[in-house]
C-alpha cells in the first residue's frame, strides 16, 4: 500500500473503472469524505453506491453500510470484491465461510466496508463490535425505509439514529425517494432533526418527451402513438391483465410486433417475452407493472400508459425505462375519470392503515395534478422531486401551452348539486340534475325540484364529465367506494363553495373529454330521507347571501 491515499478521482478509475463522475457524485463524495452528515437523493440507477463506497476506501477504518435487502448487499459485496476491495456482509444468508472471512478481515484490520441488515442493530453486541472494529462512517442505503410515510418502512431502521449517537461518527444517507414528507422524516429520525448536507440530483431526463392526454378513444390513442413509432421498441403499461392481452392483439392486427406480459403468466412464458424484448428490435410489450424490474434495455424508444399509474413515483419509474441510452424517447400517459375512481378505490379498499391510505391519496393527487398541470410538465414533475432548476422545451405543455379558464361558477354548481343530494350520487346522476334531464330516477327522487336542477345547461354532458374529472384531479371531490362511488366533497372544496376562492381549469382537456359511455349511474339504492341531512348542510353554509340563487340553501 502506498503511503499517500490516492485521490477520489484516481480511485474512481483504478478501482471502479469509471472515467468520470456522474452528475452530483463528486460533491457528495467530497462531503462524505469531509466527515459531514449527508443526505443524497438521486434517482434509481443514478450511482448512489459509489458515493459511500469511494469515501469508504479513502477513510481510515470501517464503513458500516446498512441495507434493507440481502440481495442488494450481496450484489454490492460481490462487485466490490471483484474490484479488489475488502468488503463483506453479515447476514442471515451467509455461509459459515463467508462469516468467518468477515470476522478475520475485521480482526486483521483490512475490512473497508461491512454490510449489515438493520435487524442486526437490535442486538447490543453489534454496536460494541462496530466500535471495537473501528467503524468511522455509517452509510444508510435506501434511507426512505426509516419513513412510515412510504411503503418500505422497516422498524429496525429507527435504531440507526441511536447507533450514530453511540458511535459518534458521520452518517451518510441515500435514497431515490424524494418527496418532502419522506425527506423530513429521514432528517428527524436519522439526524435528530439537524439538517444534514443535502444533495438532490439527476432527476431530470431531458431526452424524454413528456405528454399526458385525457382518454378520448383510448385504444386508438395508443394505436396512433405506436403507429407514429413503428419499428421501435416500446412498452405499453395497462392497469389490468386482460387489457394487456387485448391491446397486444390490437397492435398485432395493426401490423406491429407485439406481445403481452403480466404476473398471471407462467414464469417460462414471461421469460420468453423478456428475452425477446432484450434481443429483438422493435418489439412492443404490453404489460402490467409486473414488467420492468430487471429490464435493462438501453434503447427503449417509447413508453405509453394506457391507464393512469398510481403515483408520481410509479409514473417516473415507468417512463424512466425509456431512453436509457440518452437518445430521444417519447412517453404518453392516458388518464380518465375511470382511472381516478379505480385508483382511489384501490387505495380505500387496500389493507394499509389509515395514515398510509392518506399518503397514497396524496401521492395520487400529485400525479393527477401533474396530469392536468397548468404549465411546463417537466417543471411540475421535477418540482415534486424537489428539483427546481429545470429547463424544458420538451413536453406537451411547453409545445402547446394549455388554455385555462376561470371555472369557479361551474365548479360551484357541481358542488352545490353534490351537497343538495347529500353526497349520495355519482357523476351521471349529478350531470342529469345540472342539465335538467327529468329522467325517471331524477323525478322519483324529487331532484327535478332542486334549485340546482337545470342550472348547468351551458355545458354539454361530456364537458361536465371532464369538469368532474378535473375536480377529482384537484381533489375537490372524491368518490366514496362504500356508496357505489358517490362523490363526497373534500375540505379543499369548501372555500370555493363558500365563495372565498376561485378555481381555474384547463379548457383543452375539456374539449377532449371522455366521450365513452359514462360509468353507470352511481346511485345508492336506499331512498333515504335526504332532508334532515340537507338542512344541516344548509346551516353549515354560512354566508349564503353572497351566493347565486342555486347556491342558497333555504328551507
Ligand atoms: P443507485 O444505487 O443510485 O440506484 P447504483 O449505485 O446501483 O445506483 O449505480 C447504478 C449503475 O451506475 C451501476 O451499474 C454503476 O456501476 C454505474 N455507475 C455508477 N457511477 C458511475 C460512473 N461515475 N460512471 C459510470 N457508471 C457509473
Ligand atoms: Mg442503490
Amino acid at each position: 500500500m502506498p503511503h499517500t491515499t490516492p485521490s477520489p478521482t484516481e480511485l474512481l478509475a483504478s478501482v471502479f473503472g469509471f472515467s468520470a463522475f456522474r452528475p452530483g457524485q463528486k460533491d457528495i463524495v467530497d462531503a462524505v469524505l469531509g466527515g459531514k452528515n449527508t443526505l443524497a437523493i438521486m434517482p434509481t440507477g443514478g450511482g448512489k453506491s459509489l458515493c459511500f463506497q469511494l469515501p469508504a476506501l479513502c477513510r481510515e477504518g470501517i464503513t458500516v453500510v446498512i441495507s434493507p435487502l440481502i440481495a442488494l448487499m450481496r450484489d454490492q459485496v460481490r462487485a466490490l470484491q471483484e474490484a479488489g476491495v475488502v468488503a463483506g456482509a453479515l447476514t442471515s444468508g451467509n455461509t459459515e465461510e463467508e462469516t468467518d472471512a468477515v470476522w478475520n478481515a475485521i480482526e486483521a484490520g483490512t475490512l473497508k466496508l461491512l454490510y449489515i441488515a438493520p435487524e442486526r442493530l437490535a442486538s447490543s453486541g453489534t454496536e460494541r463490535m462496530l466500535k471495537r472494529a473501528g467503524c468511522n462512517l455509517i452509510a444508510v442505503d435506501e434511507a426512505h425505509c426509516v419513513s412510515q410515510w412510504g411503503h418500505d418502512f422497516r422498524p429496525d431502521y429507527l435504531r440507526i439514529g441511536e447507533l450514530r449517537k453511540t458511535l459518534d461518527v458521520p452518517l451518510a444517507a441515500f435514497t431515490a425517494t424524494a418527496d418532502a414528507e419522506t425527506r423530513e422524516e429521514i432528517v428527524t429520525r436519522l439526524f435528530d432533526g439537524t439538517p444534514p448536507e443535502t444533495f438532490l440530483h439527476g432527476f431530470d431526463r431531458p431526452n424524454l418527451t413528456l405528454a399526458f392526454a385525457a382518454k378520448d378513444s383510448p385504444r386508438n390513442q395508443i394505436l396512433g402513438f405506436a403507429a407514429a413509432r413503428k419499428g421501435q421498441s416500446g412498452i405499453v403499461y395497462c392497469g389490468t391483465r386482460n387489457k394487456t392481452e387485448s391491446l397486444a392483439r390490437a397492435l398485432r392486427e395493426a401490423g406491429h410486433s407485439a406481445c403481452h406480459y403480466h404476473g398471471g403468466m407462467e414464469a417460462d412464458d414471461r421469460r420468453i417475452v423478456e428475452r425477446r424484448f432484450q434481443a429483438e428490435d422493435g418489439l412492443i410489450v404490453v404489460a402490467t407493472i409486473a414488467f420492468g424490474m430487471g429490464i435493462d434495455k438501453p434503447d427503449i424508444r417509447w413508453v405509453a400508459h394506457a391507464d393512469l399509474p398510481k403515483s408520481v413515483e410509479a409514473y417516473y419509474q415507468e417512463i424512466g425505462r425509456a431512453g436509457r441510452d440518452g437518445a430521444p424517447a417519447d412517453t404518453l400517459t392516458l388518464y380518465g375519470s375511470d382511472d381516478i375512481r379505480f385508483r382511489r378505490q384501490q387505495i380505500d379498499e387496500g389493507l394499509a392503515p389509515p395514515e398510509m391510505k392518506f399518503a397514497d391519496h396524496a401521492r395520487l393527487n400529485a400525479l393527477l395534478g401533474l396530469a392536468e398541470a397548468h404549465e411546463c410538465r417537466r417543471k411540475s414533475l421535477l418540482a415534486y422531486f424537489g428539483d427546481t432548476e429545470v429547463t424544458c422545451g420538451n413536453c406537451d405543455l411547453c409545445e402547446t401551452p394549455p388554455d385555462l379558464f376561470d371555472a369557479t361558477t361551474s365548479v360551484r354548481k357541481a358542488l352545490s348539486a353534490i351537497l343538495r343530494t347529500d353526497e349520495r350520487f355519482g357523476a351521471g346522476h349529478l350531470i342529469d340534475i345540472l342539465l335538467g334531464n327529468a329522467t325517471d330516477r331524477i323525478c322519483q327522487r324529487g331532484h327535478d325540484a332542486l334549485p340546482t336542477f337545470g342550472v348547468g345547461q351551458e355545458h354539454s354532458k361530456p364537458i361536465w364529465q371532464a369538469i368532474f374529472r378535473q375536480m377529482m384531479g384537484q381533489d375537490l371531490i372524491r368518490p366514496d367506494p362504500e356508496r357505489h362511488g358517490a362523490f363526497r366533497m373534500t375540505q379543499a372544496a369548501r372555500p370555493i363553495l363558500r365563495g372565498e376562492a376561485n378555481i381555474t381549469l384547463r379548457r383543452d382537456t375539456l374539449k377532449t373529454a371522455d366521450r365513452r359511455p359514462a360509468v353507470k349511474a352511481l346511485v345508492s339504492e336506499e331512498d333515504a330521507p335526504l332532508l334532515s341531512a340537507l338542512k344541516a348542510k344548509r346551516r353549515a353554509l354560512a354566508d349564503a347571501e353572497s351566493l347565486p340563487a342555486y347556491m342558497i340553501f333555504n328551507d
